[in-house]
């Protein structure tokens, strides 16, 4: 069946109703164009949909609870007996979501990219709500003053993932942590550190309640990075602009601004680079081999 009726398969033990398996050759089919549109933020926002390329992205958000709504997979993979993709199918049909048996072209038209991978799930966004955020003494969060690339925010999400940061908050006009290229970056942290939003007025309320410890980040910061004490108050990381820095008013919001001293010509480190720096020693004292 090739962009035919669809095809309903029963599946094992879930509560939901089975999802449906379809096979689509075609890149003009309208449910590959929706999937496409994903691509764009507006799209995104209008559905709270995202993309997630690879089979091992889709397990780890499958694993994480989060809401699979379609799988999208290589039909010449499952021909080829891929028994892990077989599995994922099963699964993602037990659970309610759609699957598509998809031709390389349509797979490559989704993710606009020649050799793209097996398995691409379209998920429903979590963003967690400023006030949820709870803080323990001892703990640690980012928050970010108007990140542009996403690359850096993939970088980052991930690398708070591995020092057990507790959150990354948004301040302001920041990329969009669902895109194709953060999601990527993540390498399937987006599943795994929850991801606030807030604009500057509604950061500087919730801070004004916050009673840990808030470290900003700044080129002009007269205390070494090493200082504070991260062991004992939260801390909230406060990191600045790619190109901007943090604007002066985050800025006064901080209760510390610090610098990593640096030798040679460089005017200050990459955004993700000075965030891993800043994790790395906030967590020194809770992460052993
Ligand atoms: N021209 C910008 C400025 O003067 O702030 C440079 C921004 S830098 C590329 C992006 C962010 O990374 C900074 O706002 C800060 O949060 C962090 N950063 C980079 N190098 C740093 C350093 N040596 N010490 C402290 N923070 C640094």
């Amino acid at each position: 069946m090739t962009d035919g009726p669809s095809s309903t398969r029963r599946s094992g033990g879930g509560l939901a109703a089975p999802g449906r398996i379809k096979e689509i050759a075609s890149a003009a089919n309208p449910i590959v164009k929706d999937i496409r549109a994903l691509a764009q933020k507006r799209h995104r926002d209008e559905t709270s949909l995202f993309l997630v390329e690879g089979l091992k992205l889709v397990l780890d958000g499958f694993d994480a609870g989060w809401e699979l709504k379609t799988l999208v997979v290589s039909k010449a993979a499952l021909q080829g007996g891929s028994e892990i993709l077989t599995r994922a199918v099963s699964r993602a049909v037990g659970i309610g979501a759609d699957v598509i048996e998809a031709s390389a072209k349509v797979l490559e038209a989704i993710a606009r990219r020649d050799n793209p991978q097996s398995a691409i799930g379209v998920f429903r966004r979590q963003l967690t709500p400023l006030g949820r955020l709870a803080l323990q003494p001892g703990e640690v969060a980012v928050a970010l003053d108007r990140v542009r690339d996403p690359g850096n925010l993939g970088t980052i999400l991930r690398t708070a993932d591995a020092t057990g940061a507790k959150a990354v908050i948004l301040v302001g006009d920041c990329v969009d942590p669902f895109s194709l290229e953060t999601v990527r970056a993540t390498m399937g942290s987006i599943f795994a550190v929850p991801v606030l939003r807030a604009k500057e007025a509604e950061f500087l309320a919730w801070r004004s309640c916050f009673t840990g410890q808030i470290v900003g980040t700044h080129m002009a910061g007269t205390v070494d990075f090493r200082e504070p004490n991260y062991g004992k108050a939260a801390t909230l990381l406060f990191m600045g602009n790619e190109q901007a820095g943090l604007s002066d008013e985050m800025a006064a919001a901080c209760d510390t601004l610090v610098r990593i001293p640096q030798a040679g010509r460089a005017d200050s480190l990459n955004l993700a680079v000075a965030t891993g720096v800043m994790l790395f020693e906030a967590r020194r004292g809770a992460l052993t081999l």
